[in-house]
């Protein structure tokens, strides 16, 4: 198994580049869950990414999820959301698992037998995702939840749920909890026929009654703000930033392939010899390259701990997320009426990329995080 930084993003690339590309059109095209790529991830070891190394994970902090999610995205953005949601949910396991945690949620993580992911969304507060209405009611064996979930990735196929909720006795002070699928009183409704994504599985749960044990709740009653902004935000920003770069990179290859090869009848000459184009495949490289960095920058201050690095991991998924959207519309144009016309892999970017802004923190709602930080404003102001 990979244990080095360089030798697990390499089973990445290798996996990426094999099955996640062969599959990536059918995915699309069938809103196919991204079984198989997942569990060769799981497989190939990488399942516990996120889960530090004293937990038995790989340690590979937000900076090696950043760029494991940006090779995965390039080839297919479902797979890489789907994975990365998974090592999203193991951070937040993990940041104050305990013993009864670590033996039955973050080994079998780590031995590639478990798949986790976020339900935090809920229809009643929609991208406001930290003010859960899921009501949790402590009795005198645990918790008992109340309440319906909404766009929770990886739905259905995952073996554990992080939830949060609010307390039922006091309808202020928010937890997060990890139920098992397959609760009684769980249940799965809709298909996911959201626009892009496909292969997410991004579906419905409503938990009617479902009793958890109290081993279930992640760190005390009242933390799920700590853990929305201590591991949610830094690592869901890195795991998104990541997939949106891959987007950005494959829109940008399409772009480039089609003006080296597309040639005029009239003329012999391609559309790589016009100048104007030149300079547009020029910006967008130049796009491309400054936001990346941005995303290792803030990514390498999330795991070494710097002050600004909540700051740092906001700015640099709200810049993904523009550049994203920008990079495939001007790859959209670039690839002219021929890519239009045949409905090709652009088509999928396109789709997939609008999810960038929409995706909760938005990029709106991250700018004003980061003016309201940088005036010395609580975060949640109003
Ligand atoms: C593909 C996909 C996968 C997802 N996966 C998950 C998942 O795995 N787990 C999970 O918990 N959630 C997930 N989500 C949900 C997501 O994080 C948001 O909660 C959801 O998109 C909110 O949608 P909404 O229509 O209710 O937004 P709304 O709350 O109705 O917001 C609509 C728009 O208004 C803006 N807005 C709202 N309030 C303000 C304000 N005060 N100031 C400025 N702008 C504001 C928002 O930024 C947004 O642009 C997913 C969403 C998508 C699209």
């Amino acid at each position: 198994m990979a244990t080095k930084h360089s030798e697990y993003l390499g089973t990445a690339r290798e996996i990426a580049l094999s099955l996640v590309r062969e599959q990536a059109d059918q995915i699309y095209a069938d809103r196919i869950w991204p079984e198989r790529s997942i569990r060769e991830l799981q497989r190939a070891g990488l399942g516990g990414l996120a889960v530090p190394t004293e937990l038995g994970g790989l340690g590979g902090g937000a900076s090696a999820l950043a760029e494991i999610c940006e090779v995965l995205g390039e080839q297919c953005a479902s797979t890489a959301i789907c994975f990365g949601m998974h090592c999203v949910g193991s951070a937040v396991i993990a940041a104050h698992a305990t013993p009864a945690q670590q033996s039955e949620l973050l080994e079998p993580i780590c031995e590639g037998e478990h798949i986790t992911t976020l339900a935090l969304s809920e229809p009643g507060t929609g991208a406001h995702f930290y003010l859960p209405q899921t009501q949790i009611l402590a009795d005198d064996n645990g918790y008992v939840l109340n309440g319906r979930k909404t766009f929770v990735t990886n739905g259905n196929h995952a073996e554990s749920y992080v939830l949060s909720g609010v307390s039922a006795a006091d309808g202020l002070s928010f937890s997060c909890a990890v139920a098992p699928q397959g609760s009684p009183g769980m249940t799965w409704s809709g298909a996911w026929t959201g626009m892009g994504m496909r292969g997410n599985s991004s579906l419905q749960l409503s938990l009617d009654n479902v009793a958890i044990p109290r081993s279930h709740l992640l760190g005390n009653e009242g933390d799920q703000i700590w853990y929305v902004f201590h591991v949610v935000a830094p690592y869901f920003l890195m795991a998104m930033s990541g997939v949106y770069l891959g987007i950005a990179q494959a829109a940008f290859n399409a772009a480039r392939e089609h003006v080296t090869r597309r040639a005029y009848a009239h003329t012999g000459a391609l559309l790589a010899d016009t100048a104007v184009l030149q300079h547009r495949i020029g910006q967008l490289w130049g796009e491309l390259e400054k936001t990346r960095q941005l995303v290792h920058a803030a990514a390498k201050k999330f795991d070494v701990g710097t002050e600004d690095a909540l700051l740092a991991v906001m700015a640099a998924k709200a810049e993904v997320a523009d550049c994203v959207v920008k990079t495939v519309n001007e790859a959209m144009t670039l690839c002219g009426g021929m890519a239009y016309r045949d409905a090709g892999p652009l088509e999928r970017y396109l789709h997939d990329a609008r999810a960038a802004h929409v995706m909760a923190p938005t990029t709106d709602t991250l700018r004003t995080w980061i003016g309201r930080a940088a005036l010395d404003l609580p975060l949640l102001g109003d």
